[in-house]
């Protein structure tokens, strides 16, 4: 087999075994040499690290990852590709393939049987369709893991990687920025894909951090806050989370007093800190 980045070779393994690309499944293989070793060093992969990947596909990231950290354990769906990475990733002992979906695996179970001691990141290049759900999966399940290195669509990465206050931040912004401090570190062309999507791609990197950015009394009402000021953007504060929350003006208006956050500002203008304080407040009253 020849060097497994090369297109070539690609191309001969999936004719080998008659693979037809899954759309529905999210199949857009990496045929671009440089993005998986990039991805791979500045994901973390390296000595004393167990990386969980998602998604290996036909193992091209996989491979990388294999080469630098010492296990990896890869989480992929469709079972038509295990006989392809039992050959293509045939050269290594310490990677380990599940064939399940990631949304129903136990994570943190499987962080405590296979990487015991170790540190732990996340590499993937993710199924897009299920972009958001496993971003806030690994992040709400509070894992003990480092990083999440993840390629997603360009919009979603500009989206989890803007700046709170800015109007690219969205709800997903917020519930990220909570957790994990967000880079965006580079973008790749629908041309290192196969087949190529209709949209760019790029690569983020969510740094966990070790105790949240911002203290609240009650994560499920700065989440429900956060969601309701998103709901619809354009309205004021005082309109968006009275109807989402459903909760009365005279109250959300005396909670967004109490915070210091006018009446009449939007969702796209508020900073983690406000956010925290607008949660606390209605978390007075609305136990
Ligand atoms: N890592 C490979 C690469 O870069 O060439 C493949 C990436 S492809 C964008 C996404 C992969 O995720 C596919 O192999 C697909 O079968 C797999 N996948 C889709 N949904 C999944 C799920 N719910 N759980 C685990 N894997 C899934």
């Amino acid at each position: 087999m020849g060097k497994l980045s090369d297109i070539g070779t690609i191309k001969e393994i999936l004719s080998r075994y008659g693979f037809s690309f899954s759309k529905s499944l999210g199949q857009n293989f990496l045929v671009n040499p440089s993005v998986c070793p990039k991805m791979a060093e500045l994901g973390g992969a390296k000595k004393g690290v167990g990386v969980i990947e998602i998604g290996p596909g036909i193992g091209v990231l996989t491979y990388e990852l294999a080469l630098r950290a010492d296990k990896v354990v890869s989480i992929e769906l469709d079972k038509r590709l295990l006989p392809v990475l039992d050959d293509t990733l045939a050269e290594f002992d310490n990677v380990k393939i599940i064939n399940a979906d990631v949304l129903k695996t136990d994570l943190r179970r499987l962080i405590e049987e296979e990487f015991p001691g170790m540190d732990v990141v996340v590499c993937a290049n993710l199924p897009y369709y299920i972009t958001s759900p496993v971003i806030m999966k690994l992040l709400e399940e509070r894992l003990p893991i480092k990083s999440i290195t993840v390629m997603v669509q360009k919009e979603a990465a500009q989206r989890l990687c803007a700046p709170l206050g800015t109007r690219e931040a969205g709800a997903v912004t917020a519930a990220v920025n909570y957790y994990a401090n967000a880079e965006l570190l580079f973008s790749v062309s629908p041309g290192s894909f196969m087949p190529p999507p209709k949209v760019s791609s790029a690569v983020i990197r969510l740094d966990i951090r070790e105790t949240p950015q911002i203290s609240v009394d009650n994560e499920k009402m700065l989440f429900r806050v956060i969601k309701a000021a998103f709901a619809q953007r354009r309205k004021t504060l005082l309109n968006t989370l009275s109807n989402s929350l459903g909760i009365g003006k005279e109250q959300i208006s005396r909670a967004l007093d109490a915070s210091g956050v006018s009446t009449a500002a939007r969702a796209e203008q508020l900073t983690a800190e406000e956010f925290a304080r607008i949660a606390n407040e209605l978390n007075k009253t609305q136990n």
